[in-house]
């Protein structure tokens, strides 16, 4: 039997809710409704030095005020550091230390991954070279011609999707030079502990989603189904966030946030008079489009 619909909402709580983190919270929230499904949030505090005092708390409230329950707990990474570290060790022949520097990488000049940064020349696959110390902690992805050397998954959005990871990706970090763990780790030992069956988020982690399946298979877990919403992108076409100077939500006026995300995800809705009969009529909308 299918595990029953457990979706989660993963801020980083970097700032505040803007735009953009709506339109994902509303998109996972709704996909779970539409499947009578459980809904969790799971504060993704790994990478320290985004954090910003506060900021889950306020994410916690706003989601609060656009009338988004979520079931369970709230789940919070920066508190789950011994789970990462045993993935970790259960990865043991597929990862090894690396002591280049970002700089070596990027001269190195072997390409450039999806999501921008310069690929892994593979330098110290086989032994950090004399005189340098371990930096980051690396997972080996399968090299070209290998048969696991490409991830395909069915994206509930997008289609079928292919990443081939040795060229678009390359040997990634799972520990960071900064003593943090990676996000790609946190996401797929978090999925599964948590029993997430569907993942919706934004096509800003697309170029991720092959990187954590190969995780996934390597840990013997299960993968989740994906979804990959647009994002709402600036003027100059950058993601929306705090860095590219994202407006905060009017918080005072939330229907007017929800009826804004909703008609940039094309939901049918001419008006609403009230949160709850914006959910209902959303809710049925998103049934009618995505659910069963
Ligand atoms: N924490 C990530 C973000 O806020 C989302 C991770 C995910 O949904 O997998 O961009």
């Amino acid at each position: 039997m299918m595990n029953k619909y457990t979706g989660r909402f993963a801020p980083s709580p970097s700032g505040p809710l803007h735009a953009g983190s709506l339109v994902a919270a509303m998109a996972s929230y709704l996909d779970a409704k539409a499947h009578q499904g459980q809904w969790l949030v799971r504060i993704e505090d790994i990478d320290e030095m985004r954090t910003v005092a506060g900021a889950s708390d306020a994410i916690m409230q706003a989601l609060t005020i656009f009338g988004m329950r979520h079931d369970g707990e709230v789940v919070v990474q920066s508190q789950r550091k011994p789970l990462y570290q045993a993935a970790f060790k259960r990865l043991a022949g597929h990862t090894y230390a690396c002591g280049c520097t970002r700089k070596e990488i990027t001269d190195s000049r072997l390409g450039i991954a999806a999501d921008g940064a310069a690929i892994y020349p593979g330098t110290c696959r086989d032994g950090i070279s004399a005189g340098k110390v371990a930096r980051t902690l690396r997972l080996r992805v399968p090299d070209i011609g290998q048969e696991n050397e490409t991830v395909t998954f069915n994206d509930r959005w997008l289609g079928q999707l292919t990443q081939h990871l040795a060229t678009e990706v390359g040997d990634f970090v799972l520990k960071r030079a900064d003593g943090y763990w990676a996000y790609q780790l946190a996401v797929v030992v978090d999925d599964a502990d948590q029993g997430i069956t569907h993942v919706v988020r934004g096509t800003d982690l697309l170029e991720s989603t092959g990187r954590q399946i190969y995780l996934q298979r390597l840990l013997d877990l299960p993968t989740p189904s994906y979804m990959h919403v647009p994002v709402v992108l600036n003027e100059v076409g950058e993601k929306l966030s705090k860095q590219t100077g994202a407006a905060p939500l009017d918080l005072n006026n939330p229907l007017t946030e929800l009826l804004r995300a909703a008609r940039f995800m094309q939901l049918q809705i001419d008006h609403a008079d009230s949160i709850a009969e914006f959910w209902q009529k959303a809710v049925a909308d998103w049934t009618r489009r995505f659910g069963n």
